[in-house]
């Protein structure tokens, strides 16, 4: 006998998802920094490319800019968790700016390692996407030594002219599959290419990629909570399509979800990139259950107990109570 199957639905929460050890540091930085100092903090460009966060740090009088010219001279200002190149650097202390560095300490170890590369006169292929805040901080290392990579097709193009002195490096929120794809190309046409000391794609990306992909195989429709200039968040999108759902949309929050997007779905997954506040994922589990779905069913793929430090400036002031 058959019996026509019932779609039962069913929502899928992957874990982990959300804030990564270094989107906390960044966001806890500037609350910290605006108890400390008070109001205006200045923070170069987004601190974490999530629009909530963003818009609720400008409640709390952070001021957002996109170069330290908009900052007045003596002001405090935050480095945002994507890095800055020394050159900003410079030019912060050039202008007497109070510097606060919430860069995430796994990006300045990619920024370590695109020093020592170039000191060691390497050419540096830097995997990653361009005009993006972190590329243009780790470009900034080394300017000279380092060849930006973005996709597969670009190898073909890449120019190199010693290749027995070349390594690679990556951005920390890339898709895992798509950059060894590029490292394969990378390595298949300079045979002595040399790669980093460790995983440049952070622990983060990679459990959030990961997790995506268990609930991906078993979901009709996956919703991914992030703005539209996460890297991580977008790269999410990419990795549920690639494995297995049938659709997959990014969202700032439940008002962009499009109700259409559930017709004859039984299965939805939903998770977040490494900037989003829970309460957003929240919002779109409400959405859901209002829509006649079940309570979500969280699964989960690791546990991550990864703390960061506060920048050691700030603590510092702490320490003293500035
Ligand atoms: Fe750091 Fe990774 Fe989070 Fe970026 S996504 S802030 S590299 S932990």
């Amino acid at each position: 006998t058959s019996t026509p199957r019932t779609l039962e639905k069913k929502v899928l929460l992957a874990a982990p998802r959300g804030y990564c050890a270094g989107v906390d540091r960044a966001v806890i930085t500037v609350e910290k920094a605006l108890d400390l100092y008070g109001s205006p903090i200045y923070v170069r460009k987004q601190i974490v490319h999530n629009k909530h966060v963003v818009e609720t740090l400008e409640q709390r009088g952070a001021i957002f800019v996109e170069e330290l010219d908009e900052v007045p001279t003596g002001a405090t200002v935050v480095f945002s968790a994507h890095g800055v190149s020394p050159a900003v650097q410079t030019e912060a202390k050039d202008r007497g700016l109070k510097a606060i560095d919430a860069t995430c300490p796994l990006v300045t170890k990619v920024h370590h390692e695109a020093r020592r590369f170039a000191r060691d006169d390497l050419q540096v292929l830097l995997i990653g996407h361009a005009g993006h805040e972190e590329v243009e901080g780790t470009t900034g290392e080394a300017p000279d030594h380092i060849t930006l990579v973005q996709s597969p097709e670009d190898v073909d193009a890449l120019d190199v002219p010693d290749p027995t002195k070349v390594a690679w490096l990556s951005q920390t929120t890339l898709s895992v599959d798509e950059t060894m794809e590029i490292v394969g190309k990378l390595r298949k046409k300079l045979p002595l290419l040399i790669d980093p000391p460790s995983d440049d794609i952070c622990y983060a990306t990679q459990n959030r990629q990961l997790a995506v992909k268990q609930i991906a195989r078993q979901a009709d429709l996956v919703i991914v909570v992030g703005s539209a200039n996460s890297s991580n968040s977008v790269r999410l999108v990419e990795v549920a399509l690639e494995n297995g759902a049938a659709a997959s949309y990014r969202v700032d929050n439940a008002t962009e979800i499009d109700p259409a997007w559930l017709d004859g779905v039984s299965v939805v997954g939903v998770t977040s990139g490494a900037s989003v506040p829970e309460d957003l994922v929240t919002g779109v589990l409400d959405f859901l259950q209002e829509k006649g779905f079940p309570a979500a069913e969280e699964e989960r793929l690791t546990e991550e107990s990864l703390v960061f430090a506060l920048p050691p400036e700030l603590r510092k002031d702490l320490r003293k109570g500035a």
